[in-house]
């Protein structure tokens, strides 16, 4: 594009896309490119049916940032610290509010608290500077996938430990099969040979964490109590030696569950920005967001 081009675009009807997902080891089956790989096939569909709904909308693909916080703490990961991944989107949101842009949509498929927390932190700030709105799609699907979310589970379908919760939360039967749906070359060895991990027994202070989600779910603070016992699990499986690099059964992935997957990725991600495009605050709340500081702490 050059900048005439982009001069002619509608401002108040132009959806700026770009991918977010760090360079991570999925297991010794997926490459460490699987998040930005899904997250680039996700913003294809949506972009097609984007253009299908509303031909009145412009969209324009911004160049995948390949970039993410909380990447698995293996060799084989680069993980980028909250505070720079924040800077960097609240900058593209002001170069684009700028211009007089109002919409930045990120596609996403990585998980870690401090990577939604730090794109959600820099959502709020260019939406109350700018009125810009940066919406992550994922934020919003991550946490159904977690708490088993009943529409989500209708419709795809899948079940718990099938649908990338805490049981499988990494490189699992999930991913696996997003990754056999979209790039079926890609998935590197014949994964009904790979055993499953499981999620470990909470011990120190992983064990404090989920305690303290269990006495916020008890006094009807339901949602953080839910997001503190998610981190209390991850914390867990990251926390022990020798933890294998995924978690979740491989050996149960089919193509069929990832593309239902994807399909509830495209029908979520298109009504997050259909509200948008209709003037509504459509930024989802990233997991532990009342905790949002927790973002500063250093990986
Ligand atoms: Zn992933």
């Amino acid at each position: 594009m050059t900048p005439e081009h982009l001069e002619r675009l509608p401002r108040d009807r132009t959806v700026f896309t770009m991918v977010v997902s760090p360079i991570e080891v999925h297991g010794h089956h997926l490459p460490l490119g699987t998040d930005i790989y899904i997250a680039e096939a996700v913003r294809d569909r949506v972009v097609k049916a984007l253009g299908e709904r509303h031909p009145e909308v412009s969209i324009v693909i911004l160049p995948s940032l390949h970039c993410g916080s909380d990447a698995l703490p293996y060799p084989g990961s680069l993980s980028v610290g909250a505070p720079h991944l924040e800077g960097v989107l609240i900058d593209y949101c002001k170069g684009l509010a700028k211009q007089g842009f109002k919409y930045l949509v990120v596609f996403d498929n990585h998980g870690g608290p401090r990577h939604h927390l730090a794109i959600s932190s820099a959502s709020r700030k260019a939406w109350n500077k700018w009125r810009f709105q940066l919406i992550d799609p994922f934020i919003d699907i991550y946490r159904r996938m977690i708490v088993h979310d009943p529409e989500l589970m209708s419709m795809t379908g899948l079940r718990p430990t099938e649908c990338g919760d805490d049981p499988d939360n990494h490189a699992g039967t999930n991913e696996t099969s997003l990754m056999m749906a979209v790039y079926p070359d890609m998935v590197l060895c014949d994964v009904r040979e790979i055993r499953p991990s499981y999620p470990p027994e909470l011990r120190g202070a992983a064990k404090i964490v989920d305690k303290m989600g269990r006495i916020f779910e008890s006094l009807g603070r339901k949602r953080i109590g839910e997001d503190l016992r998610h981190l209390a699990q991850a914390m867990a499986w990251t926390g022990q030696e020798g933890f294998l690099p995924y978690m979740g059964a491989p050996a149960l992935a089919s193509k069929d569950s990832g593309e239902a997957m994807l399909r509830a990725h495209v029908e979520i991600s298109l009504r997050l920005i259909e509200r948008a495009l209709a003037g509504d605050d459509a930024r989802p709340a990233a997991i532990l967001e009342a905790l949002s500081f927790l973002r500063r702490l250093p990986e």
